[in-house]
């Protein structure tokens, strides 16, 4: 069994319709008979708009009560994507980080995962199941909800790949791959086919939120190889990073 994680960010599920678009690219790889576990963020600025609506109350929240509600954005396009799926006549079954489990340190705001248990996965997959899996999100030791930092959700989707022994992890966003500076701030910008995990790393750390900085050290580590593409521009290869 050939196993896929596939991750979609928040503006790739941002409304009914796009969660619908991003079931052809996870249903495209199922129908192949891949075994597709996939992992999602927020809708749209639904993690902004928790951390606003938290800024009215307080500027100084409980570390554990701020991972508690901005990781609330994912329980609802989990249970959403799986909905879809199920609507055209797929199984698919929604876990948040806790029913994984992904097992974090207390780091509140900035967790690190440090284990992934597989075994519900995999018992679904072999069922014939799509696993949904919320992006963000893990549980300490204590049992208390943690978020792995803003643009988690990518960390998320290479520690399921390490995981799983899967090979790639595919990376579906807005853009159609890695530039050599933000395309949307640039429009002389120039699309990689393929970059090294150092020079990824160096962007990553410089601030081009693409991929997450701690993804691209984890499937270094792990030797996952990243594929960035389009959930919109179907034809772009997009980049490699290994
Ligand atoms: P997602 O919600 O899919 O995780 P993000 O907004 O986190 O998407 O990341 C994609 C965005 O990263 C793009 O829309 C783009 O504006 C920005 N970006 C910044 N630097 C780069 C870069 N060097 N190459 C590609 N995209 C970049
Ligand atoms: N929803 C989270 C955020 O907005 C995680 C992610 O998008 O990867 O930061
Ligand atoms: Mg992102």
């Amino acid at each position: 069994m050939e196993i896929i994680v596939q991750k979609f960010g928040g503006s790739s599920v941002a409304n009914t319709d796009k969660l619908f678009n991003v079931c052809k690219h996870i249903t495209k790889e199922k129908n192949k008979g891949n075994a597709v576990v996939v992992v999602v963020s927020a809708q749209g600025k639904t993690t902004d708009d928790l951390i606003r609506q938290e800024k009215e109350i307080t500027d100084k929240p409980n570390k554990r009560e701020h991972d508690m509600l901005v990781s609330v954005g994912e329980q609802i396009s989990v249970a959403k994507l799986a909905m879809c799926l199920e609507e055209l006549g797929y199984e698919a079954k929604a876990y948040l980080g806790w029913q994984v489990p992904i097992i974090t340190d207390s780091n509140f705001g900035d967790a690190n995962v440090t284990e992934v248990k597989t075994s519900k996965v995999i018992q679904d997959l072999e069922k014939g199941k799509i696993v949904v899996v919320a992006g963000f999100q893990g549980i300490d030791k204590n049992g208390d909800i943690t978020t792995l930092g803003r643009g988690g959700s990518d960390t998320t989707a290479i520690a399921l790949a390490a995981a799983l022994n899967s090979k790639k992890c595919e990376i579906f966003t807005d853009v159609d791959g890695v530039y050599s500076e933000d395309p949307n701030k640039n429009k002389n910008a120039i699309r990689y086919d393929k970059i090294s995990y150092e020079k990824m790393l160096e962007m990553a750390n410089n601030g081009a939120r693409v991929l997450h900085n701690k993804c691209v050290k984890l499937a270094q580590e792990k030797k996952v190889k990243i594929i960035v593409k389009s959930t919109f521009k179907e034809e772009s290869q997009g980049t490699i990073v290994e």
